[in-house]
């Protein structure tokens, strides 16, 4: 039976795939280490609102504030967010700390801030390069299956015969 990875989506049969029980319900993934980062990139999100809020100096519960993250995910990634709030978290927390109009305006003010200074943030190229991996994992897959023999074991089948 196949089952569906919850990271990939890739089907993937069942005694094979790594199971997770969740609430009495199984959850299933390719590999433990697909669970495991996927549970390392929740980390990181929760950590991520968790200073924002800090930022904010309470919790932000307005859903303008998950747009425009969302919006910046587009572009970067939970680690480079994360990253620029912790390098400049005073910056922040003093800019902040202003008036403003109403929540929407702070909420907007903040994120453009993160627009304009995260633009050249440095950790673009390690995105690139977890991408680059996911490739060349599915592409070794497909050779591993189409793969012929090498020519010694063929030698050491004929070797067992004599
Ligand atoms: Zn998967």
């Amino acid at each position: 039976m196949l089952v569906k990875c919850r990271v990939c989506g890739e089907k993937v049969d069942r005694l094979l795939a790594y199971k997770v029980v969740v609430d009495g319900k199984n959850h299933y993934y390719c590999t433990e280490k697909e669970y495991r980062d996927l549970l390392a990139q929740k980390e990181v999100k929760d950590n991520t609102y968790n200073l924002i809020n800090e930022i904010f100096g309470r919790k932000v519960t307005n859903t303008a504030l998950f747009k425009e993250i969302n919006a910046l995910l587009e572009t970067h990634t939970y680690e480079e967010i994360l990253s620029y709030l912790q390098d400049n978290e005073d910056y922040l927390s003093r800019v902040m700390s202003k008036d403003f109009q109403s929540e929407y305006a702070k909420i907007r003010y903040f994120s453009t801030i993160l627009k304009n200074n995260m633009a050249d943030f440095q950790q673009k190229e390690e995105v690139k390069i977890i991408r680059d991996v996911k490739v060349d994992v599915s592409e070794s897959k497909f050779k591993r299956k189409n793969k012929r023999k090498p020519l010694v074991e063929y030698e050491e089948e004929v070797g067992d015969l004599n």
